[in-house]
């Protein structure tokens, strides 16, 4: 069994996310870094570790220039220089990004920006090529020569490497070779791209106005800039949105492939913990879902208690629903400091056993010898709950009853989340009952796989449910199903 420490040094203790895009066009000259600035900064939670812009920029003699900042860091360290600064364009994209491929490097930091034989081009992408060490094996036996780790670099050496001389239809060409998630936003020439796969695993939203058209991961992405009217890139299509033209009137869409072959996965984690509960995506509000999750939690657990707490953010609308299905007192008994960073960049073990507390803190006086429903999103490794379950004993709480408003987690995924090997994931270890004792709480309980599936909707099956249950949308290589092994 690892230890906390262990724990830590391998990795957070939650399944993390892979980035969050954006890309926007004007209809009047704009300075366009400073607008897209928004829209990442509202999808931080999508990626902390690096942030960027590329944009087109008009100079006083009238000559365009595609220009690229990025860098390590929040969206806040690395691009608030453009909140004081001029730069005049209309069309620019920009990312958020989550590291784990290659690590935390600057190589890796998006847009990708290039000159290749179709011109000058900016890419950025959300999601996980799950065939792309193929595709990078075969690039580089033929020659091609790489910069960085990253998925997106892959994808524009095969947009180059494309026969065809029209950027759409090169695009097609590239996009028909590349399984699994991406949702994607691209520049070249003036026209803005957005892209989604065919199962449609990550959100991807275009929104406009009368003045704008934006392309963000999520709607709050488009709330930030005040904009109402929007829908879904689709699964399997491709946005060419150009400038002059606003909204619907100023794109074309384009199937890379036929509707009537899709089979539809949307990430059903995106629902239970990634996205922000004032998004909507999938063409649903995650508040709302993860309330219904939250009742459904409750429907067949008859454990009695004063009150039902959330381990804030990600468990606080699953919480609501529980505590609103059965009748129980909600109580906030957990205060989030939300300016505390990831615990595993912590230094020392010292600093690891303390990050916890520095992110969350309890509130005697609403626990102390109370029983308590304590909802979360999901266990992992299970430390963080079981630090979580000791601050709230030694804070007087006299029982505590861990409601996780997902399915145990047990296998990995390959879709752009990144989770610990099968070994490592405490479901694959212990039992519930087992588990309770391990993380020193006195009843452990997760939503099941039918429970969650009843909270959809009635299309349970357009949904992943991978990492639950091994079922991959998409046929898996010699290396993942080694993966997916429990050792
Ligand atoms: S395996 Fe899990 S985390 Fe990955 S896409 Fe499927 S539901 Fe989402």
């Amino acid at each position: 069994m690892a230890t906390d420490s262990d724990d830590d040094r391998q990795g957070p203790d939650r399944p993390e996310h892979h980035c969050g895009v954006a890309g926007l066009l004007t209809k009047e000259e704009s300075n366009i870094p400073e607008l897209l600035f928004y829209p990442l900064y509202a999808q931080q939670h999508r990626g902390q570790e690096s942030a960027g812009v590329t944009y087109v920029e008009r100079s006083p003699h009238g000559i365009e220039s595609m220009i690229t900042k990025k860098g390590l860091g929040l969206v806040s360290q690395v691009l608030t220089p453009f909140l004081s600064e001029n730069h005049p364009g209309k069309i620019g994209i920009g990312h958020n990004r989550y590291s784990t491929h290659g690590g935390n490097l600057a190589q890796n930091a998006q847009p990708f920006h290039i000159l290749c034989n179709k011109g000058e081009m900016a890419l950025g992408h959300n999601g996980n090529i799950s065939n792309i060490e193929f595709i990078r094996r075969t690039l580089t036996d033929e020659g091609a020569i790489f910069s960085s780790t990253s998925d997106t670099e892959v994808i524009l050496h095969l947009i180059s490497r494309s026969h065809k001389h029209k950027l759409l239809e090169a695009l097609t060409d590239t996009l028909i070779q590349l399984q699994g998630a991406f949702s994607m936003v691209l520049i070249h020439q003036g026209l803005l791209y957005a892209i989604r796969d065919p199962k449609g695993f990550r959100p991807l939203y275009v929104g406009w106005n009368d003045k704008l058209t934006v392309v963000v991961s999520e709607t709050c992405g488009l709330d930030i800039l005040g904009i109402t009217e929007y829908r879904e890139v689709e699964p399997g299509e491709i946005l060419a949105i150009r400038q002059g033209g606003l909204g619907p009137a100023g794109w074309t869409s384009h199937r890379f492939s036929p509707l009537s072959s899709q089979k539809l996965s949307h990430c059903i984690f995106e629902f239970i913990y990634f996205a922000r509960p004032d998004s909507e995506i999938f063409g649903r509000s995650v508040y709302k879902m993860r309330q219904a999750i939250g009742r459904q939690l409750a429907s067949d657990d008859f454990v009695e208690a004063d009150m039902v707490m959330p381990v804030p953010d990600s468990g606080n609308a699953a919480a609501l629903g529980y505590a609103q299905a059965r009748g129980i007192p909600f109580e906030m008994g957990l205060t989030r400091n939300h300016f505390a960073g990831r615990s595993f960049t912590l230094p020392s073990q010292a600093q690891r056993e303390f990050a916890v507390k520095m992110k969350l803190n309890p509130i005697p006086s609403v626990v102390r010898g109370k029983s308590l429903v304590l909802v979360d999103d999901s266990l992992v490794r299970g430390t963080t709950s079981k630090r979580i379950v000791k601050l709230l004993r030694d804070a007087g709480a006299r029982e505590i009853h861990l409601r996780l408003s997902s399915p145990e987690i047990q296998y990995p995924c390959f879709y752009g989340i990144d989770i610990p090997t099968r070994g490592e994931l405490i479901s694959n270890r212990l039992a519930p009952d087992a588990l309770a004792a391990e993380l020193g709480a006195d009843s452990v309980k997760f939503l099941s796989e039918e429970g969650l599936r009843a909270c959809t909707e009635n299309q349970p099956d357009d949904y992943c449910y991978a990492c639950f249950n091994g079922k991959y949308p998409e046929p898996l290589d010699a290396a993942q199903k080694k993966q997916t092994e429990l050792k």
